[in-house]
């Protein structure tokens, strides 16, 4: 358990709760407030294993559940948002989102949702193998389970209020292109800022393009970064890995990887004229059909670059049916692009 909590400054515990991704672990804070209360941030994607986790670390540390002060939530995405609503329960804290992270929540895990459906239509069109297509509707609707039961009364925060936590008030920014509506809060007197997964380290965020949400994420994520390199972070705690001080240096490496991949896929396109789903193979490799939550995110992580290019001039599509009757979208180089 101990391996799991490290102690930060100003009593701070960085809590890195399991993940049955290769990502591992989620960063999880615990931010002490007046009076023995506390606050978490990004408590992890529910599973058993996951509510056992906190049980052990609430009595590890002599966390009381009646002393929760606030649930906040940087994005809507399972490993961060899972375990609100089971920590809403347990302490009856509110849960702090911004409105349009509790947007994609409801749209992605409401009742009668379609996401699913939505999505893998979207993959096929864009030439997902049709074996794939039942592991990837499996895939998807797996996730309501680890998000389950779901926070009621989710309280606001927007980009450009301030929050209070952990004694201080907070600077809230919003980030775009891994997650819409993302929060990061940043400190401005001690440069601490808390930037779940929207600047990584080590490894880069994931953006990704789904049918019904911005149509260019690459695009609103490079603003995003350029936007926040503005802040004089010197502390950086992310939601994933271990925090760090290199704040802009880590997004000039992240803008130069993006740079660097659409000019490989501009490559590997080359005079071919395929599917995003090939360009997602010849990118990220075969293997990933083994994968699908791997696949799945990197299938997204392809469409986006293909849409940057195309929006940029670089890149055409064009639509071919198929002779089962299904309209697969591909794609050509620009001569002038
Ligand atoms: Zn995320």
């Amino acid at each position: 358990m101990n391996e799991r909590i490290v102690e930060l400054d100003e009593g701070w515990l960085q809590v890195k709760v399991p993940l049955p991704y290769s990502l591992k672990w989620v960063n999880a804070y615990v931010l002490p407030e007046a009076g023995g209360r506390w606050t978490v941030i990004d408590p992890g994607l529910r599973l058993e294993e996951t509510e056992a986790f906190w049980e052990e670390v609430a009595r590890s540390r002599s966390l009381a559940w009646d002393r929760v002060a606030n649930i906040v939530v940087t994005h809507h995405h399972p490993d961060h948002y899972g375990l609100a609503g089971w920590f809403q329960e347990r302490t009856g804290a509110p849960v702090w989102m911004s409105p349009v992270a509790l947007d994609n929540a409801n749209r992605l895990w409401g009742d009668g949702e379609t996401f699913s459906d939505e999505l893998t239509a979207a993959f096929l069109r864009h030439g997902l193998d049709d074996r794939l297509e039942q592991p990837m509707r499996m895939h998807l609707g797996g996730f309501r389970d680890k998000v389950s039961p779901r926070p009621s009364g989710v309280r606001l925060i927007t980009p450009g209020e301030t929050f209070a936590m952990g004694g201080v008030e907070w600077e809230v920014h919003g980030g775009e292109g891994h997650a819409p509506g993302h929060l990061l809060f940043y400190d401005r007197p001690s440069g601490r800022l808390l930037a779940g997964d929207q600047a990584l380290p080590d490894i880069t965020p994931n953006v990704g393009w789904m049918p019904g949400g911005d149509p260019d994420p690459l695009l609103s994520f490079l603003d995003s970064l350029r936007r926040l390199r503005a802040l004089e972070a010197s502390q950086v705690f992310p939601g994933h890995r271990a925090p760090y001080a290199r704040f802009r240096e880590r997004i000039d490496e992240i803008v130069d990887h993006h740079a660097r991949r659409l000019k490989k896929m501009a490559e590997l396109i080359g005079d071919r004229e395929p599917t995003a789903f090939e360009v997602c193979e010849w990118t990220f490799g075969t293997r990933l059909r083994d994968n699908t939550h791997n696949l799945r995110f990197a299938l997204a992580e392809t469409i986006a670059h293909l849409v940057r290019m195309e929006a940029e001039g670089k890149l055409a599509r064009f639509e071919r049916t198929a002779a089962s009757g299904e309209t697969i979208v591909r794609w050509r180089l620009q001569e002038n692009g």
